[in-house]
């Protein structure tokens, strides 16, 4: 395992952050203070990433994606990742799930999503089914050839800008797995398009993070769609997102160090510029030390990151190496944003600055794609695992 770079990926690297600083930096401080894209935006953005070839890089360059690896999809989303999420999001779309698509769902959803001519999101989380997804109640009722859907999701990100939602519903149970347990949902995939009859989109929360990038509550009342517009075999939706859904957490380690690089720049320019008592502050040793330690885990976690990146590629990348890469790149996240405030002190939480935001945004990494909690738990599980 090595991870010096080749040329290719230093261009990708140095187009990349010529976008991000070009295209997305620019409109940073409106998203923030409005909290909205305009329609005019999100079109200039998204044209802008085609003719960049940024858009859909992760997507097989024989669908018309760019084909990139998992390690150089890690390098591009560590530069996306510097930016304000929802302008960033514009770019690194659509899902991977989306190659689960089969027959006729390739035409009518993967392509266009790839093209940039429609624009998915993904529901798996209830009011009462966040960590414990098997605990969902939404459901969908065989009826001839069609399914009838029931039931709420909630925090679905960006659910306003989709054309259509994945949705992750109850189709029945599955024997218990241990005598004694409670028989387990089966779950299943569909894709739903807008404007079906019975599906609604409404407004979700206010979130303290990612500013623009809002959430929704999808409502599904007696909604009817084809039997066809599953997505996977009945009953292993779970098994299709575990097929595609592991880089996921990759991409939200990859975001985590852009943002993290970004606020510790700041914070070393600012120690070495900001003089008190007559001298330079990082020159004290309880800021200098603060830099060390900030440096120490950002480049820990960016071997994380990068491993697990590596491994994917070479077909080896488990649940942990996920999970490891996702717990300790959130949490230094969360560490290097607060530390560069302190450093920057009361400056550190203007909003001239993007620490502040930085900050807020980090909190929401450590609860999204699963919680630190839930990281932990999948990492103790391999290895208590291994010992029956
Ligand atoms: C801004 C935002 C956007 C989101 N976007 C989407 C989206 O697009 N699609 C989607 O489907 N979901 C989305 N989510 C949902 C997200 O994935 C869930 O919030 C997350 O999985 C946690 O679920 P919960 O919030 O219900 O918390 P809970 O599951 O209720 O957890 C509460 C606390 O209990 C802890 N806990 C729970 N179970 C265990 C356990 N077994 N061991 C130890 N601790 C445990 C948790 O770690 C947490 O600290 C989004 C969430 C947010 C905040």
């Amino acid at each position: 395992m090595h991870f010096e770079l080749s040329h290719e990926q230093r261009m990708l690297i140095d187009t990349a952050r010529q976008f991000v600083e070009q295209e997305l930096y620019p409109h940073e401080a409106e998203v923030e203070r409005t909290g909205q894209l305009t329609p005019d935006l999100i079109q200039r953005i998204q044209q802008r990433a085609i003719e960049t070839g940024l858009f859909a890089a992760n997507m097989p360059e024989a669908l018309g994606g760019g084909g990139l690896s998992a390690f150089d999809m890690t390098l591009l989303d560590r530069e996306l990742g510097r930016a304000n999420f929802a302008l960033q999001y514009l770019v690194s779309r659509p899902s991977n799930i989306l190659q689960a698509c089969v027959g006729e769902q390739r035409e009518r959803y993967l392509l266009p999503c790839i093209r940039g001519e429609k624009t998915d999101c993904l529901a798996m989380t209830e009011p009462d089914a966040g960590s414990d997804l098997r605990g969902m109640r939404a459901n969908a009722k065989r009826d001839g050839d069609s399914y009838i859907l029931n039931g709420t999701k909630h925090f679905i990100s960006h659910a306003d800008l989709a054309d259509f939602a994945i949705v992750f519903v109850s189709t029945g149970t599955l024997p218990p797995k241990r005598d004694g347990e409670p028989p387990r949902q089966a779950i299943s995939a569909f894709i739903v398009d807008k404007g079906t009859p019975g599906f609604s989109v409404k407004p979700g929360y206010e979130s303290v993070s990612h500013r623009g990038y809002h959430n929704c509550v999808l409502q599904f009342d007696d909604c009817r769609i084809p039997a066809s517009q599953m997505l996977g075999e009945e009953g292993q939706g779970f098994a299709v997102a575990n097929d595609w859904l592991g880089p996921t957490r990759l991409q939200v380690a990859a975001c985590c160090l852009g943002r993290a690089q970004r606020a510790f720049a700041l914070a070393v320019d600012w120690a070495a510029q900001r003089k008190q008592f007559g001298q330079v502050i990082g020159r004290f040793q309880g800021v200098g030390f603060k830099l060390a330690d900030m440096r120490t885990r950002l480049e820990a976690a960016e071997l994380l990151t990068l491993q697990a990146a590596w491994k994917t590629d070479h077909g080896s990348a488990t649940d942990s190496d996920y999970a490891m890469a996702k717990v300790y790149t959130t949490e230094m996240l969360a560490f290097v944003a607060d530390e560069a405030i302190q450093i920057h002190g009361g400056m550190g939480l203007m909003n001239d600055l993007p620490l502040e935001r930085i900050w807020r945004d980090a909190r929401v990494e450590r609860i999204w794609e699963g919680t630190s909690e839930i990281q932990r738990h999948i990492i103790s599980r391999d290895l208590l695992r291994a010992h029956g």
